[in-house]
């Protein structure tokens, strides 16, 4: 099944100083530096990129079902606005930090310019374990949490999304919030919402659609055929569902597919659409793992990681690729699904035994894409049809990547680094043509 050139499968292990960055910030701050070696930039431009703008830390009060108060502590980190308003996800989860939320804004930022959205970056989020709150305790956290971070954010000035833990209906609330205390239904402050209040037709789905697309001009850039591409996909959530049917109905063999809890692998491809995502039925993956006789059954959801395929999609959480299992992925493209997927460690380990690593700021890049689409939508007070959003976002995902490849091509470099590459020399010339002011 596999034609294309790629994946040596040379094993390589990681020498001392290649130590693993302990945070999404110093993963992404190293990044940065690795990728503007390869570019002419003003250091004191990649010197201000290091540094968010703007950090908010706010207390988030709940009165909980029983009556008792309980404080919870959420961020938005506003990281560059040089080409636009601050863009970027609300997550809820326990692991939540302040330098999650800024490295993963440092991402937004080259995501938004990647695809050249007139956008900058941001991310934020409540430290808290939304499985744990009822559906009202979740609303009425979102709604203060919205009332805390109402001077901060905007149509024009930062745009909150959906993100881990957080839905359409997360962000129906903090418009809502928003909107009564302005005095006005302001839809273009949030994205990602219900269209029946202003949310774009395809958001939903843009994300996994984008890396379905993404997975198909990596295949036909490697010449491998796509009718017959082996995938494996980890995390059967919205981006995985979504990329793992859309790859499904072009003809790839989806072979196996992951949740937090277990993996079905059927060599001959599995039925996607007969295995409920987890926003349709949470641990669908795990429980049909168990149903199903006669099919391989992975033990560990991270094995998935380790399969002989094709093509694989980590669209789970992140840092699951690391340099104890880079050796071990056996797939001879990576694209990545969930935001920073690869370690800084395992991504030198992945270029050098020649796997293709598509990263996460041109890949799942489809969501803040319609997301723009929305914004667009909400402030011209007209909507988009389904077929207009699709065929948009496919235009897009081919802009970008074109820009990307072709400073693969001219420069030799990985997908990650010409990605930035592109990303920071849109980027560096906004900031030098508006200047450094006051
Ligand atoms: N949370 C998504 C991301 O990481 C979408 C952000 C947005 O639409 O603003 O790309």
């Amino acid at each position: 099944m596999s034609t294309g050139t790629a994946g040596t499968g040379e094993k390589r292990a990681a020498t001392d100083e290649q130590t693993e960055p302990e945070s999404a910030l110093e993963t992404a701050r190293r990044q940065l530096d690795h990728a503007a070696a390869h570019l002419d930039v003003d250091p004191g431009v990649i010197e201000r990129l290091k540094h968010p703008t703007k950090v908010h830390r706010v207390a988030v009060p709940l009165e909980r079902d029983d009556g008792s108060v309980e404080v919870f502590t959420g961020y938005r980190a506003q990281h560059d606005d040089v080409r636009g308003p601050y863009k970027g996800g609300l997550r809820f989860h326990p692991d939540v930090s302040e330098e999650e939320c800024v490295g993963l804004s440092m991402w937004m930022t080259w995501k938004c310019a990647v695809m050249d959205l007139p956008f900058g970056g941001g991310k934020g989020g409540v430290v808290v374990n939304p499985k744990e709150l009822s559906t009202d305790e979740k609303e009425r956290l979102t709604r203060r949490f919205a009332e805390e971070l109402r001077t901060f954010v905007g149509p024009k000035t930062d745009i909150p999304a959906p993100d881990m833990g957080t839905d359409a209906q997360t962000m129906a609330w903090f418009m809502d919030a928003y909107s009564m205390q302005e005095g006005e239904t302001i839809p273009g402050v949030v994205t990602g919402k219900p269209p029946v209040v202003g949310g774009s037709e395809g958001r939903e789905e843009a994300p996994g659609r984008s890396v379905a697309i993404i997975t198909r001009e990596a295949a036909d850039y490697y010449d491998y055929d796509l009718d017959g591409l082996t995938v494996a996909v980890q995390g059967y959530g919205s981006v995985g569902a979504n990329a793992a049917r859309l790859l499904d109905d072009w003809g790839a063999d989806v072979v196996a597919v992951s949740d937090t809890g277990g993996a079905v692998h059927d060599p001959t491809g599995l039925d996607t659409r007969a295995i409920p995502s987890f926003a349709e039925q949470p641990n669908a993956v795990t429980d049909r793992a168990d149903e199903v006789g006669g099919v391989d059954l992975l033990e560990d959801g991270s094995d998935i990681l380790e399969l002989d395929v094709d093509a694989l999609i980590p669209a789970a959480v992140g840092n699951v690729i690391t340099a104890d299992n880079a050796n071990d992925v056996g797939a001879d493209i990576v694209v990545e699904g969930a935001n920073g997927p690869t370690t800084f460690v395992a991504d030198e380990i992945l270029a050098e035994r020649g796997v293709h690593v598509i990263p996460d700021i041109l890949a799942n890049a489809g969501g803040v894409t319609v997301s723009y689409f929305e914004w667009l939508q909400d402030i011209n007070r007209r909507t988009w049809t389904l077929e207009q959003v699709h065929s948009e976002l496919e235009s897009e995902m081919l802009s970008a990547w074109d820009a990307v490849r072709e400073e693969v091509e001219a420069k030799d470099i990985t997908w990650r680094d010409a990605a930035y590459v592109v990303a920071l020399g849109r980027i560096a010339e906004a900031k030098s043509v508006r200047g450094l002011w006051p």
